[in-house]
């Protein structure tokens, strides 16, 4: 009697568990993330699953799902957005959008989600509020809603920022900014934690949101635009070792540093850049040291878009075009700044610009002072876009190492110069030059 009763309850626990398996609502999974807040996922259980391209269920085979999640997968889209970063991340029917592309994306993105069929997204990701990352969120938020929304800051004074976050208070939704290390959820079977910024670095680049997204031994680290600074930070982290990198901030020069790319380890890499760019994204040094690195790399300007599907244990890429491009060729060579904006001097910054070790370019160089090789020059240095924010925003020039900005033709501009707008100078730190005075 004993023993049948015990059968009788073992049996009942198996039931439970398969019904709990089978039956494993995306909504249930949502709601044992840490949701920072109360939004009602009845929407969202009502609407996943439906329409999902490759998405196969929970899976008729309750004894695969039980091992290994068979069945369930993350996807990964890194779209090709030009100049700028987009990713929708979809498991079980469970979407996540880290960064939205420029605002001209903004139809190209809503189209996405609509033709994925995506009524609410799990969660919209603005690694920081530069417009190439945040521009299109708000044609997202049109196609659909979101339980929640993250950027690293929840102000910034820019019309972008400002149009973003009126689609998200239209939306209802509040923005958040997550803790490194703290804040994580799970969508679908996948679990997405951040794990950076570590600290306030005072420049919205480096202070980029760093996510990453794991499903089985798979893993995924978005990082926005950081540059060296971030990257000395989170090298550090025991567990930032991803099978797949978001290469930082579009291939710049100041990012992927040979620490950082020993510390993560990619297996792949995806560069989302766009063609004929005038920042010379990726640049040579950041191309030369993922070659030293050895992972596959992937690129959105030569490519289009790079989808990568994993399930849990390896991972496969469909490229949109040119599956064997040469993905190293750099776009240095076309390293010309916005003519309009300074009709002279171009041609010197990139001639400069091309000729910057900045301690990277060789193996050698980079395994010793990697990090420190560049004193004070913020990552965005010579990379940083040269379009005017606002009319009357001049643009000024700085050096590799200089603290100061300069007018064009400073003969302080002698060895190398870099476009940007005084106020991006002015935001990064640089004070005007006392020769030229630029203001
Ligand atoms: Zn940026
Ligand atoms: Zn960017």
């Amino acid at each position: 009697m004993r023993f049948l009763r015990q059968t009788v309850s073992i049996a009942l626990a198996c039931l439970l568990l398969l019904f709990g398996l089978a039956s494993c609502s995306p909504k249930e999974r949502t709601e044992t993330g840490s949701a920072p807040y109360g939004y009602g996922s009845a929407e969202s259980g009502a609407s996943a699953g439906q329409g999902i391209k490759g998405n196969q269920g929970s899976g008729e085979d309750g004894n695969d799902l039980a091992t290994e999640g068979v069945g369930s997968k993350l996807r990964v889209r890194f779209l090709d957005v030009g100049q700028a970063d987009a990713a929708l991340l979809e498991s079980e029917g469970h979407f996540v959008l880290i960064d939205g592309g420029n605002r001209a994306d903004s139809q190209l993105v809503y189209t996405v989600l609509k033709n994925e069929g995506v009524t609410v997204l799990d969660a919209v990701i603005a690694t920081h509020p530069d417009e190439d990352h945040i521009g299109g969120l708000a044609g997202a938020l049109k196609a659909a809603g979101a339980q929640r929304a993250y950027c690293s800051k929840t102000s910034s004074d820019t019309k972008t920022f400002s149009n973003f976050v009126a689609a998200l208070e239209e939306s209802g939704i509040s923005l958040s900014v997550p803790q490194a290390g703290k804040t994580s959820f799970d969508f679908g079977s996948a679990h997405l934690e951040f794990l950076g910024p570590l600290q306030d670095y005072g420049d919205e680049n480096e202070g980029s949101l760093v996510a990453k997204v794991s499903y089985g031994e798979v893993s995924f680290l978005f990082t926005g635009d950081i540059g060296q600074k971030s990257e000395a930070d989170l090298a550090q982290l025991a567990n930032i070792e991803s099978t797949v990198l978001k290469i930082p901030h579009h291939g710049s020069r100041y990012s992927s540093t040979y620490r950082f790319l020993r510390a993560v380890d990619p297996q792949y890499a995806v560069i989302s850049v766009g063609s004929d760019n005038s920042y010379g994204h990726p640049t040579s040094e950041a191309l030369g040291r993922l070659k030293d690195q050895g992972c596959k790399l992937y690129r959105t300007d030569l490519q289009g878009d790079v989808t990568m599907t994993t399930d849990g244990k390896t991972v496969a890429v469909d490229v949109a075009r040119n599956q064997s491009a040469d993905v190293y060729q750099q776009n240095d060579q076309r390293d010309e700044p916005d003519p309009s904006a300074s009709p002279s001097g171009n041609a010197a910054g990139s001639a400069g610009a091309a000729g910057i070790g900045a301690g990277g370019a060789g193996p050698g160089a980079g395994a010793s002072g990697e990090g420190t090789a560049m004193p004070t020059a913020p990552p965005s240095a010579g990379s940083s876009p040269p379009a005017a924010q606002s009319p009357g925003d001049e643009i000024v020039y700085v050096t590799d190492t200089g603290e100061k900005y300069h007018l064009d033709g400073c003969r302080y501009l002698a060895k190398s110069q870099h476009p940007m707008t005084r106020s991006d100078a002015q935001r990064h730190g640089y004070t005007p030059c006392s020769v030229c005075r630029p203001g």
